[in-house]
């Protein structure tokens, strides 16, 4: 796929793009990869995308050459934006850059119905920003998919079940809203700088209604508690919210262990504590 745009080495070097660390910046230079991402992200069927931090702007470039019809960009660092335009030119009406943090702006506002979300997040605040996009109010949320790169161990945590060392609060809130799976992992050096450790893709996809019904907000106290404690057994860290009384009205265990329960288990305790 050719789109006229030089190499981003060049686009790096033309516009003064060192990659600063404090903005999580570990930029994707293969072609190969960042066109796999996109097709990942569903690219080829057209649609609108919104992607955070594109940077110098790989993936913005391989989700516009795969097909998308819009892409819907924010980016922090104004650096980049120059770098951004030249895209918006070569890609006539496709690609909106929003100059801003992700984590401030009011998505609602700028995202259409059905969008679907790609991006290689930065790691600073990756994990910030998918709890962002899981704890809005309304549900089934704004967006159709999120196609995310995050180090391979938050990508774990995201999709892992229970009894896994890896289960834990994300994991419950990601699945409890999401369908949630690994694609595929990417060797740090792919990118420039290498970061230290693998990443991965993740794909969430937002289930019609919640895996079972509870307030977000008491799930997310009774997920606190567990798992801030979470050797100990349940009688012991829910203490606080009930103890045995609020593990009895919910049906479970007193001497369970917050990674021994599935999530419709994590939603009966939050409704036990409403
Ligand atoms: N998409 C590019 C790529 O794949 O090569 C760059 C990815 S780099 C890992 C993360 C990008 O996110 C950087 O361009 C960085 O400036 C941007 N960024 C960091 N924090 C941000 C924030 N809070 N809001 C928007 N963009 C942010």
């Amino acid at each position: 796929m050719s789109d006229g745009l030089p190499p981003l080495r060049e686009v790096i070097a033309l516009h003064n793009l060192a990659p600063k660390k404090s903005l999580g910046q570990n930029f994707l230079f293969d072609l190969n990869l960042t066109a796999k991402i996109a097709r990942a992200a569903g690219a080829q069927g057209g649609g609108t995308f919104y992607e955070v931090g594109p940077g110098p702007g790989g993936l913005t470039r391989a989700l516009l050459g795969e097909g998308a019809d819009k892409v819907i960009a924010v980016e922090r660092d104004v650096r980049c934006l120059p770098a951004l335009e030249e895209i918006a030119a070569a890609y006539p009406g496709k690609l909106d850059v929003v100059s801003a943090d992700a984590l401030e702006l009011d998505e609602a506002s700028v995202l259409p119905p059905g969008v679907r979300i790609a991006a290689n997040l930065p790691y600073n605040v990756g994990t910030a920003i998918l709890i962002k996009w899981l704890t809005v109010e309304a549900w089934p949320p704004v967006w159709a998919s999120l196609t995310l790169m995050f180090q391979k161990e938050v990508a774990q945590r995201i999709t892992a079940r229970a009894g896994s060392e890896h289960y834990g609060r994300l994991s419950v809130l990601a699945q409890w809203r999401c369908t949630a799976k690994t694609l595929f992992d990417v060797n740090p050096h792919a990118f420039v700088p290498p970061p230290s450790v693998t990443s991965s893709i993740v794909r969430l996809e937002p289930r019609h209604e919640p895996l079972a019904p509870c307030r977000l907000s008491d799930l997310e106290k009774i997920t606190a508690a567990s798992f801030g404690q979470r050797r100990k057994m349940l009688r012991q860290s829910l203490k606080p919210l009930g103890g045995e009384g609020l593990l009895e009205k919910a049906g479970i265990d007193p001497t369970a262990r917050p990674e021994d329960l599935i999530i419709e288990q994590f939603a009966a305790l939050a409704r036990a504590l409403s």
